[in-house]
């Protein structure tokens, strides 16, 4: 808006000038919301830009609003639930002087927005919990969206919390400051130690597709992420929660995924393998304690060529270039 005189109803008004960025996605919220029931809110086709004049006409009419960060955006919202456990881990230093807000006046709630260049790209689209050896939440992490959609929003600054407080930010004129995923993960550890250690055996099974010599994992570009545990929260190098199909009883969840490795494991049923397993288990094609056999393998590979043709279709055309390059030698 930088260059035009700036309409009354404009949203330069109500959103800080931090959040005018081109990276940020809006969503509108009712008054006195936090969060959204719409179906395909989470779509980032249905996202906002912060001066879409519709956008700015629901905030002066009173209503909430929420953001996420988009696509390729490198923003990190950090939702604290435990200021206090959350500094005495060092989180205070990760968080000092950033651009925050609560609504609360103690602040033992609040919101702080980051910059962070080295996200590791699988957490895109997510939203990931870091929970104390108690399982309590200490800490939210909201990542940038996927192409597709977001893992979460957060109500933004000026909006009303359900207990009739504004949002407002600690200091107007912070900055969102620079942070580094290791200093992230270093303060994720502070708060759990016990979640650094590696639960996940070696893979024992990845089923191949047939004549291309790849995985199935890697010819349909699977990744455990597809399918997170329920209320899933960061362990070390792993993300545990509950198993998504079969649910859990213990408090901690009973399933553990590995995106660097691109494994799970299943503590219940004792299961684990790759990416393309975990995905026939949550689409129902096996129980988590079936084995996944030739029936089970051609199921499911039915399934994913229907999903995705054009996977085949590409691999055809491939074929058929190299075959024609070799007759023209
Ligand atoms: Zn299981």
């Amino acid at each position: 808006m930088s260059g035009t005189v700036s309409h009354p109803s404009s949203s330069c008004e109500f959103i800080p000038w931090q959040l005018r960025r081109d990276d940020l996605l809006y969503v509108m919220l009712p008054a006195g919301h936090k969060g959204l029931q719409v179906p395909g809110w989470n779509k980032i086709c249905n996202g906002m830009r912060w001066d879409n004049p519709i956008l700015s006409a629901h905030i002066a009419g009173g209503g909430n609003y929420g953001m996420y960060p988009g696509p390729g955006s490198s923003l990190l919202f950090v939702d604290v639930d435990d200021a206090d456990f959350f500094h005495k881990a060092g989180g205070d230093r990760l968080v000092d002087g950033t651009y925050r807000y609560s609504a609360w006046d103690d602040r033992h709630k609040y919101r702080a927005l980051l910059e962070c260049q080295d996200i590791p790209n699988h957490f895109r689209g997510h939203k990931i919990s870091v929970r104390d050896a108690d399982q309590r939440v200490i800490l939210e992490l909201f990542f940038p969206a996927n192409n597709e959609k977001t893992g979460g929003q957060c109500v933004a600054p000026g909006s009303i919390h359900p207990n009739g407080n504004r949002y407002e930010p600690f200091d107007p004129d912070a900055s969102i400051l620079p942070v580094s995923w290791d200093s992230i993960q270093e303060v994720a550890t502070a708060i759990n130690p016990d979640a650094i250690r590696e639960t996940i055996p070696d893979i024992k099974q990845q089923p191949r597709a047939p004549g291309s010599g790849k995985t199935l994992s890697e010819r349909y570009g699977l990744s455990v992420m597809d399918h997170l545990p329920d209320n899933p929260y960061m362990a070390g190098p792993e993300i545990r929660g509950a198993h998504p199909v079969h649910g859990s009883t213990s408090k901690g969840g009973n399933v553990a995924i590995n995106p660097t490795k691109g494994s799970f494991y299943c503590f219940r049923c004792g299961r684990g393998g790759d990416a393309a397993i975990w995905d026939a288990i949550n689409r129902g094609i096996i129980r988590c304690d079936e084995p996944y056999d030739d029936d089970a393998f051609k199921k499911h590979a039915e399934v994913l060529e229907h999903e995705r043709p054009e996977v085949k279709l590409f691999e055809r055309l491939a074929w058929k270039k190299r075959q024609q390059a070799r007759g023209k030698r």
